[in-house]
């Protein structure tokens, strides 16, 4: 449905002058109906990815292909096209909800912009049954945004979505603005729609926890790098990369005796300035298992287990991976 082959963004940053590689050079594939998880922390360049997936932005070179497409440099009628078929769902709805609008006008515009309202049903009935499809009352339509809890916006950030009938959600940190307690559903309720509707997501954390309940695939990015990427289960319980191995440490574990909605303890060490990162293997200035090599030689993303990919010269070697020992034949 998605394939994304060798995608950079790069800005150039107006105080320095210097290039900032958003997002550097990154492949994937999302089949029909799949989800896919990208997990990094912020400055990772999720949400840079987040925005070339639904063509808000254009890439600085490389490839994205929608459903056997090439929607790299779309323009004009073909970018509208993407548009309707690819939907980004934002961390904050609110952010991006019109406060003067009530939300079955908000709704009612979006069927207008594109398209959405001709087919014998009245607006009204259209709305009420996109709040009925993220589980809201039709009384809903009535109410302006900040009458809405955080979760209810999310709701209705859905419901627009959705009201564009796309095939794809591009879903960036859905989960991150909200309790503990309301995460549960909007989950439950990401999952129906997919079933339901037969959608397709990528779904963007900066918690393995988070994506791991919601992916059929786990993407892992750092510095605009994906250093892993694999099956959910191998990589959220497995991880073969020492970076993803401390996003797993820092998933929290239930704990009665603590409050749940704690403050995630961090990966260990700072994220370099992704405007200057590391030479060699980024990850080399926090990595526990780096070498002398690791601060020279960049590790390529390698097949170290079935349909699992891991950029690690330590792990490659462990693992015999081709890059692993030059000259040995093997
Ligand atoms: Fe750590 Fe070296 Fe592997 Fe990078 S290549 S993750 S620094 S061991
Ligand atoms: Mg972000």
């Amino acid at each position: 449905m998605l394939r994304v082959e060798n995608l950079h963004k790069t800005y150039r940053l107006r105080e320095t002058g210097a290039d900032l590689r958003a997002v550097d050079g990154i492949s994937f594939e999302v089949e029909r109906g799949g989800i896919l998880g990208i997990v990094g922390e912020s400055g990772c360049g999720k949400s840079t990815t987040a925005r070339l997936l639904v063509r808000l932005e254009e890439p600085t070179s490389g490839r994205i292909e929608l459903d056997g497409r090439d929607i790299t440099a779309a323009r004009g009628s073909q970018l509208e096209q993407v548009h309707r078929t690819v939907q980004l769902v934002f961390q904050d709805p609110y952010a991006s909800l019109n406060p003067r609008l009530r939300v079955g006008s908000a709704l009612a515009e979006v069927l207008r912009v594109h398209g959405r309202t001709a087919r014998g049903q009245p607006t009204r009935a259209r709305v009420a049954e996109l709040l009925e499809m993220v589980g809201l009352a039709g009384e809903f339509a009535r109410r302006y945004p900040h009458e809405l809890s955080g979760g209810q916006r999310q709701r209705v950030g859905i419901a627009r979505a959705l009201a564009v009938e796309p095939e794809v959600l591009v879903l960036d940190e859905p989960l991150s603005a909200l309790d503990v307690s309301v995460q549960a559903g909007i989950v439950n309720l990401l999952g129906r729609l997919r079933a339901e509707l037969g959608l397709t997501y990528v779904f963007i954390s900066h918690d393995l926890g988070m994506v791991r309940h919601l992916s059929d695939r786990i993407a892992v990015m750092y510095l605009g790098r994906i250093v892993e990427q694999g099956p959910w289960r191998a990589v959220s319980d497995a991880p073969l990369h020492p970076y993803t191995q401390a996003l797993q440490a820092a998933v929290p574990v239930a704990d009665p005796e603590r409050e749940q909605t704690q403050e995630l303890d961090a990966v260990p060490g700072e994220l370099p300035d992704p405007a200057n990162p590391p030479a060699g293997c980024r990850f080399h200035t926090r990595c526990p298992l780096a070498e002398p090599g690791c601060r020279t030689l960049d590790p390529a993303l390698e097949r170290l287990a079935p349909a699992h990919d891991v950029a690690c010269h330590v792990v490659s070697r462990e693992r015999g991976g081709v890059a692993a020992t030059p000259g040995s034949g093997g």
